[in-house]
């Protein structure tokens, strides 16, 4: 195998979401967070040799650095950290030029096109972390021979969770109620005219992979009937233990699912699958949780299918593009529960793509093999996680258009 030449110094472009509006935390809601041992799978969490962060403390945002700032300064390379990520002419745009490794969360995504992979020609690595890597043209890192890693599972069991809390607020009418009680009301009727029982609806996930099947394993307490649709069919044994109905297609899970869950990365396959024509497939009064990415969903459908009762409800975190302008239709449209780019980045979840991050850059430095199941795209081609998850091309189309709606 021939070893690549790195140069020693190196630059690391980091893009994060902006610090809190008053203050960093001077004292968090909880002194610490669990310590958890390894994932369901026995994979291992991340491990670099140390980290110089506490865990529990916010690290993705632009003054948290990742924790990277006394790592990276040690060993004498740059780390530029900014959250001007959006437009021709921001300051991601101009530092990318000479950077050769950069890092972005899905969160707060800096959209890695075609256009600003060509002009990166230092560029070695693009890390995301966090995981989904569809913020990057994909294609494009393969033809420019930009390796793409992220930090798979690190939030998996995150978003799951809030798969499950977004499911039961949806068919409960959590929000509804809520809103209630914080304008001073106390009228029943008018609370619970939209609100069910999850027991014994039934509920499917189209993609079972990390996130899918931990939200199947999640729900199974509560006594629902449980559909999965993915290109990878899971063992037997697990579809035998969780009680699975496995689907062929998209169409026949969401012609039977009450509530359906979307748990798939966004690569060309799963762009705009969510439209007219598949939400008229679905039953009439389902409700759809989108965590995965806002463009597996068609913007204007979402809001006519709910307006029309076609879908009782939508909820997810997940938008195209980020930051959601101000006026985006999904802020306003009814029944909906959304929330922020938020389910993956809890302090619980940042504390372990920020060791993630580092395991990486430490087995990059020292030209030492990064664990396969990060790997998205290495020397030209989709592989480990990517070449299981994705498939070849782009879905970062239209995302030039985030830069109108900062702040
Ligand atoms: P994973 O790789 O473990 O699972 C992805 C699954 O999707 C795989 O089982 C794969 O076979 C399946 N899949 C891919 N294309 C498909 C298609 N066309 N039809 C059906 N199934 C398909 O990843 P994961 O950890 O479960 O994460 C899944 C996605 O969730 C990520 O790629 C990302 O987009 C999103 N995510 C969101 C957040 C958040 O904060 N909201 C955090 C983490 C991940």
């Amino acid at each position: 195998m021939i070893k690549k030449s790195y140069p020693e110094i190196m630059k690391i472009l980091c893009i994060l979401y902006d610090d809190p509006k008053t203050v960093m935390p001077k004292r968090y809601a909880l002194d610490d967070i669990p310590k958890l041992e390894k994932y369901p799978d026995e994979m291992t969490l991340p491990s670099p040799k140390e980290i110089d962060f506490t865990p529990g403390e916010l690290l993705g945002c632009v003054s948290g650095e990742l924790g990277l700032h006394k790592f990276l300064e040690e060993n004498g390379h740059t780390l530029i950290v900014t959250s001007d990520k959006d437009g021709k002419g921001c300051q991601a745009e101009k530092e990318l030029i000479d950077s050769d490794v950069v890092i972005s969360q899905p969160f707060f995504p800096f959209y890695l096109t075609r256009e600003r992979m060509k002009s990166a020609s230092n560029l070695k690595m693009a890390i995301t972390a966090g995981i989904g890597s569809d913020h990057l043209d994909l294609q494009a890192a393969m033809d420019h021979k930009v390796d793409v890693v992220e930090v798979t599972y690190c939030n998996s069991r995150s978003v799951a969770e809030h798969v499950v809390m977004m499911i039961l607020s949806l068919v409960r009418d959590y929000h509804n109620q809520h809103r209630i009680v914080n304008e001073g009301g106390w009228n029943i009727a008018d609370a619970i005219q939209r609100s069910y029982d999850v027991e014994g609806m039934h509920v499917g996930t189209v993609a079972a992979g990390r996130i899918g099947l931990d939200v199947l394993h999640k729900m199974k307490p509560f006594d629902v009937h449980m559909h999965y649709f993915d290109r990878h069919r899971l063992p037997e044994s697990v579809e035998q233990e969780l009680n699975l109905t496995h689907h062929e297609s998209v169409e026949s899970l969401v012609s039977v699912c009450d509530v359906v869950t979307i748990n798939c990365p966004l690569h060309p396959e799963t762009e705009h699958l969510f439209n007219d024509e598949l939400i008229g497939k679905m039953k009439r009064g389902a409700y759809i949780v989108n965590t995965a990415r806002g463009k597996i969903c068609d913007r204007d459908a979402i809001p006519r299918a709910l307006e029309s009762g076609k879908l009782s409800g939508y909820a997810g975190d997940v938008w195209f593009q980020q930051p959601a302008s101000n006026d985006h239709a999904w802020r306003t449209m009814p029944n909906h529960g959304m929330t922020p780019h938020t389910s993956g980045t809890s302090l619980s979840a940042q504390a372990r793509y920020a060791a993630g991050v580092r395991e990486i850059l430490e087995c990059f430095f020292n030209d030492s093999p990064i664990r396969d199941p990060y790997l998205i795209v290495k020397d030209g081609e989709l592989a480990g996680m990517g070449a299981h998850s994705y498939s070849k091309g782009t879905t970062t189309g239209g995302s030039e258009e985030a830069a109108n709606f900062q702040k």
